[in-house]
């Protein structure tokens, strides 16, 4: 691993390429988009920016490219992502330190955990593509008739910032291995990693318009896309406000189908039972602090049985020294800014409306001083929080942990139902009865039983409610980037 002063040295040597990537090339446009590092709030680069004129040459490009593409033996098709993925490895370093710049990821975590995933999640796709074979049905003799799966067609990809390239993974390795064509427009925070892979996609051999990446603000590059009736689906992650955006856009245009994974606010249950209650808390701990607690799956609402409490707080707030927030490029942090002054206002706002509710702060709540003027802030504990408060209901998107009490089962499980979002949920206890019955009845995606943020790329993800619809990762991916057709042949 470089020490902290050499990844300085290259952060200051960072080239972007200009323009927006479309067609195979990157092509000048006319708009930019400045891109502020948060680690100290410094200007780092202008990005092109694609309008309305651009995202709808790219549709072209893509509609023009998809038959070649949808068309080529899926050999050929995952030959291109394994290129990729291995292209991705050899540019490891770099992915990971514009990841850091962008959006004040720590560098450790862009580079032992975030880039990675993202060469495995192609690699995963590549060695699917071709695997799913059609059925004959079981019609009478008279007639023979195939179901087929087929490729959608185009696909535009909505992406957040923290975790600019899994996101974008997680979405272009299953629409391309399907045999779809896309464009991928990443946050305008975090342009940088995504330009980056629009080089890698060129250097991998994918046809030209099989990809395109299209930066800009989501009120225009990503309302161009939501609108654009040559657009057959749209797949998004990021906030429920900007999901229900989408679902009106597709219902203003094309139908296009849309596909939104959105926020959460997850319940992590500990039973005074639990196998091993250090563990327990440390992972509790890891659920909020990770990231900045900028995950959609943050285990933001801590439940913790009332006689174990006091033992799993004391264990938290000493694991949260562990995640003081510090310098992103150095390796030994463990937690970076927030993505923006504007969020860190946002998350001081939601905690002090906490406190002023009767929340009882104990530990953090306020920004905190790096010496880089970026906005960091404190790893935050809030006690004595009440189900109906809006720090228990609404997403913080910040290293803040509420914590309510319970007694029973049942209202643990109350509790964590009480919630609009229902993305993921996690249960600790050494009773294989109550593991059974709580996590059948907990409303998530996910639940992880004695474990959290267990993942896999052949395993589903993705939420219920205001978390929302259809499924990343795994197989099942590929359902949201296909239509089933059947094909009835008569034999008379
Ligand atoms: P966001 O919704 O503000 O932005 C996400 C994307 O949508 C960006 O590319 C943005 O440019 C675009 N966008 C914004 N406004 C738009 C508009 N009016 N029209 C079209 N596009 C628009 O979210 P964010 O702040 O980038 O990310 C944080 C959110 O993402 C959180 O709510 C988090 O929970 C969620 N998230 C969910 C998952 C998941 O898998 N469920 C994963 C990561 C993040």
């Amino acid at each position: 691993m470089l020490t902290r002063e050499q990844w300085v040295e290259r952060a200051g040597g960072l080239r972007h390429p200009a323009g927006v990537f479309l067609g195979g090339d990157f092509v000048p446009v006319a708009g930019s988009l400045p891109v502020f590092s948060p680690r100290d709030g410094r200007l780092v680069a202008e990005v092109g920016v694609a309008g309305e004129s651009e995202v709808d040459s790219a549709v072209t490009a893509a509609r023009a490219a998809f038959p070649r593409w949808s068309g080529l033996a899926p050999r050929a098709r995952a030959a291109c992502l394994f290129r990729l993925a291995e292209l991705i490895e050899r540019e490891a370093e770099s992915l990971a330190l514009l990841i850091s710049v962008e959006m004040g990821k720590p560098i450790s975590d862009a580079l032992g955990v975030e880039v990675p995933a993202v060469a495995r999640t192609f690699r995963w796709y590549a060695e699917l593509a071709g695997k799913e074979p059609g059925e004959v049905a079981d019609t009478d003799a008279s007639a023979l008739a195939l179901v087929t799966r087929r490729p959608a067609g185009v696909v535009a990809a909505v992406t957040p910032w923290n975790f600019p390239l899994t996101m974008a993974a997680w979405k272009l390795a299953p629409a391309l291995a399907a045999g779809n064509t896309v464009l991928l427009k990443p946050a305008e925070q975090s342009p940088l990693s995504a330009l980056r892979l629009a080089g890698l996609v060129a250097e991998a051999g994918f046809p030209d318009g099989v990809v395109s990446v299209l930066n800009g603000p989501g009120p225009l590059t990503g309302a161009a896309l939501g609108l654009h009736p040559g657009v057959d689906v749209l797949t998004f992650t990021g906030s429920t406000a900007v999901g229900r955006e989408f679902l009106r856009h597709a219902a203003g245009s094309n139908l296009k189908r849309v596909w939104l994974e959105l926020g959460g606010k997850s319940p992590n249950l500990i039973f005074a039972d639990a196998p091993d209650l250090d563990a327990a808390a440390d992972a509790a701990a890891w659920s909020i602090f990770f990231n900045a607690g900028q995950m959609c799956t943050a285990g933001s609402r801590l439940l913790v049985q009332r006689p174990v409490a006091e033992r799993v707080l004391a264990r938290i707030q000493a694991r949260a020294a562990d995640f003081a927030p510090g310098d992103p490029l150095d390796p030994a942090t463990r937690m970076g800014p927030l993505i923006s002054a504007w969020q860190q206002g946002r998350v001081r706002a939601h905690v002090a409306q906490a406190v002023s509710e009767g929340a009882e702060l104990r530990l953090g709540g306020a920004p905190v001083e790096t010496g880089l003027r970026g906005p960091y802030f404190a790893p935050t504990v809030l006690t004595g929080v009440r189900p109906e408060q809006r720090i228990a209901r609404e997403e913080v998107f910040g290293p803040v942990l509420s914590v309510l009490v319970f007694d029973t089962e049942e209202e643990a499980v109350r509790l964590a139902n009480d919630s609009d979002y229902g993305l993921a949920a996690a249960v600790w206890t050494g009773d294989l009865g109550v593991a059974h019955r709580v996590s059948r009845r907990l409303r998530a995606g996910t639940v992880w039983v004695n474990c959290y943020e267990e993942g896999d790329e052949s395993v589903p993800f993705g939420g219920i409610g205001l978390s929302g619809h259809g499924r990343d990762k795994s197989r099942h991916a590929l359902e949201k980037f296909t239509d089933l057709t059947t094909t009835w042949i008569s034999l008379p």
